[in-house]
């Protein structure tokens, strides 16, 4: 049997779906993994525990979905990792961010929907967050975290607009402001 993590994986990029159902999944995904950042970002400190059903629903996103944010923030959890690979619904999971290693983690995936949130004003200062982003740029590495964004496809940030008429604009701006003041 495929588990929870197979199953989303196998939807969000895998082919058993068309280009369109694969796109609104997308979308889906994007609001609402916005909603769960900004919720997370409004006390950093927290720390939630439960089985994954029970954090789904604390956190208002269907369990399908919640797992593929479960597998988004693996990378940035404060010093430990959640079994994402044979988690079951039952099983125990816990989610307490490591606030830099998020902020770098969004970085490298591009998301500037989610690393400039306002909330991240109250979590790090500007000065550490121009530094992480400079130092995640110069790694030079990129994380593929879902669907590549081309620049006619709707921006994640769910403005409706098309990327290249939103975030992509001020995510070149930023880059060059950025090699401006090297
Ligand atoms: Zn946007």
């Amino acid at each position: 049997m495929a588990t929870l993590l197979e199953n989303w994986r196998n939807a969000a990029y895998g082919n058993g779906m068309n280009k369109t159902e694969q796109e609104a999944l997308w979308q889906k995904y994007f609001t609402l993994e916005k909603g769960f950042y900004e919720k997370v970002l409004s006390d950093p400190k927290k720390v939630y525990e439960g089985s994954v059903k029970e954090l789904a629903e604390q956190f208002g996103i269907e369990e399908f979905i919640f797992v593929g944010i479960l597998d988004g923030i693996d990378d940035s959890l404060a010093g430990f990792h959640n079994p994402i690979d044979s988690m079951e619904s039952d099983t125990k999971v816990k989610i307490q961010v490591d606030p830099e290693k998020l902020y770098y983690n969004m970085v490298e995936a591009k998301a500037s929907w989610l690393y400039d949130l306002p909330q991240w004003n109250d979590i790090l200062t500007e000065e550490r967050r121009k530094e992480l982003y400079k130092e995640q740029k110069k790694s030079g590495t990129v994380r593929r975290e879902g669907k590549k964004l081309y620049p006619n496809d709707l921006c994640h940030c769910g403005s409706g607009k098309k990327y290249k008429k939103c975030c992509m604009r001020k995510d070149e701006e930023r880059e060059k402001e950025l090699s401006a003041n090297e």
